[in-house]
């Protein structure tokens, strides 16, 4: 079954779950290889990124902790522009290696205002591993450090993703087909 309804609209499978693992698995064993002697902090951002971040995590080798943080700026299909912070930071982070783990980036809104928001607590360094990242992300000049798949501007639901709070379990990624 290739399309599905959630709410008020269809979807369609975009990106199928063997193609999101291998590309999870890549990212992870880049990430192992890049951090061998550190113990970086792997920093979650909730709610989309928690199913990306299970899967990176269960395939990264090295020594890590892992810490959450909620995060919104999406209403329905579009960004309101402005982040809001649901959960914050509990750890200390001053001297640490942060990665940030988002599952797409796409005005890039989100990722800067947390790079702002972090830069204020002194880690050692900050980089950015996100799934997705849209072509809007790259006009305002917004470049993870790690990238799974550049993809179109579609709004897309699944492995995390949520429209209106829906979508979420899917283990494809689908997108909206109109
Ligand atoms: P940005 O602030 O870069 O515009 O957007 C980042 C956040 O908006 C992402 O972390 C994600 O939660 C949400 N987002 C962006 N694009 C999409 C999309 O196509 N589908 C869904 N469900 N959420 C998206
Ligand atoms: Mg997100």
């Amino acid at each position: 079954m290739n399309k599905i309804n959630i709410l008020d609209k269809e979807f369609a499978v975009s990106i199928p779950f063997e193609h999101i693992q291998s590309t999870v698995k890549r990212m992870a064993v880049k990430l192992s290889g890049d951090y061998q002697n550190k113990k970086p902090l792997f920093l979650c951002v909730l709610n989309g990124a928690f199913m990306f971040a299970a899967d990176l995590l269960k395939s990264y080798t090295g020594q890590c902790e892992i810490s959450f943080i909620k995060l919104a700026s999406y209403a329905g299909t579009k960004t309101t522009g402005s982040v809001r912070t649901l959960i914050g930071l509990e750890e200390d982070i001053k001297g640490r290696d942060v990665i940030i783990l988002e599952d797409i980036v796409d005005s890039g809104i989100t990722i800067s205002h947390l790079i702002e928001d972090l830069k204020s607590y002194e880690p050692a360094s900050i980089k950015i591993a996100a799934l997705l990242l849209k072509p809007a992300a790259v006009q305002k000049d917004v470049r993870p450090d790690y990238v799974g798949l550049e993809i179109p501007n579609d709004f897309i639901v699944g492995y995390g993703l949520d429209y209106n709070g829906f979508g979420r379990n899917l283990k494809d990624i689908y997108k909206i087909t109109e």
